[in-house]
């Protein structure tokens, strides 16, 4: 068993915790790789919630730029009451029962958007409208809560996402509903069912959740296909990374670590969190080939 505590967070690799127009990111796959090649990371993935809109570009992007890329996706999911986010990486985009499950989140988190524009709209001056048109990619754009808040940027009420994040679109304001989510269960079966490989996101990070995913919870995923924990995400902290590690060496888990880069969303640093290149060779050898 490894020790825990001495694993270190690596110093060079890949930044595989990225989102970007195609979700909540300001940022175009193409803008995403020119950074990461700039910065000297081996390679990134691309990570948009609940979508695999964005892969093509990124692709193209990565052949452009000459920097590898892992395709990827941030899923959202619940464990009983536990909101979850998880990185699935390296599957088939065309696997039928992620697509649909992708379709239901999304459709999901229009509705629920809308529901929760309609309850600020009583309170401040913005309407649906105003939310699409912080959308960058249309259609093609997974809606969710940075968008409503860059609405209200736009409206002048706050001065920037972060600043609406602890106001009106906080999850602890009286607007607030959550998405309607696979459970973690269904995740991990879809993303096996297409082939990939799976991590929980920022499993330790006391800000998304009153409740972290217990060792039980957690334990009961690695039962039935869970490849990963992100240890290394500046959400998750000491104690934290400690406990995770600890699964991890116990369960021999990959590690993983991402910035959570959302461009000019989030104060997040592109490559301030990495993920090792044997990591990273190990993703690449459970995945399909793409
Ligand atoms: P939602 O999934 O719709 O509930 O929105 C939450 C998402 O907003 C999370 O995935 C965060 O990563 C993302 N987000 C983007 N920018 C920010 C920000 N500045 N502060 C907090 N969360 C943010
Ligand atoms: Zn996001
Ligand atoms: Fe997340
Ligand atoms: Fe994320």
């Amino acid at each position: 068993m490894t020790e825990i505590g001495i694993t270190a967070p690596p110093a060079v690799g890949w930044d595989i915790h990225c989102h970007t127009v195609f979700s909540d990111g300001t940022e175009t796959p193409l803008t995403l790789l020119r950074q990461a090649k700039a910065l000297g990371l081996h390679g990134v993935a691309i990570s948009d919630h609940d979508t695999t809109a964005g892969w093509q570009e990124a692709l193209d992007a990565s052949r452009e730029v000459g920097l590898p890329l892992l395709r990827g996706t941030e899923i959202t999911a619940a464990d009983d009451d536990v909101s979850v986010h998880m990185l699935a990486f390296q599957y088939d985009p065309t696997n039928v029962r992620i697509r649909e499950m992708f379709a239901s989140t999304r459709a999901a988190r229009l509705r629920r958007s809308q529901r929760m524009v309609a309850l600020i709209a009583q309170d401040y001056p913005i309407a649906w409208e105003d939310v699409l048109a912080q959308t960058r990619e249309g259609e093609r754009t997974t809606v969710g809560r940075p968008h409503i808040a860059d609405a209200l940027v736009a409206a002048g009420v706050y001065r920037n996402r972060s600043e609406a994040f602890s106001g009106a679109v906080s999850s602890t304001a009286k607007y607030y509903l959550p998405t309607p989510s696979p459970t973690t269960r269904e995740v991990v079966a879809a993303v096996k069912d297409a082939g990939g490989v799976i991590v929980i996101a920022h499993a330790g990070d006391p800000q998304r959740n009153r409740n972290l995913l217990s060792d039980r919870q957690i334990g009961r995923l690695i039962d039935e296909g869970l490849d990963g924990l992100e240890v290394w995400h500046r959400g998750n902290p000491p104690e934290q990374r400690e406990r995770l590690l600890g699964i991890a060496a116990k369960h021999d888990l990959l590690v993983t670590g991402g910035s959570d880069w959302h461009g000019k969303g989030k104060p997040n640093k592109l490559g301030e969190n990495l993920t090792d290149d044997a990591t990273i060779r190990e993703i690449l050898r459970r995945g399909v080939r793409l």
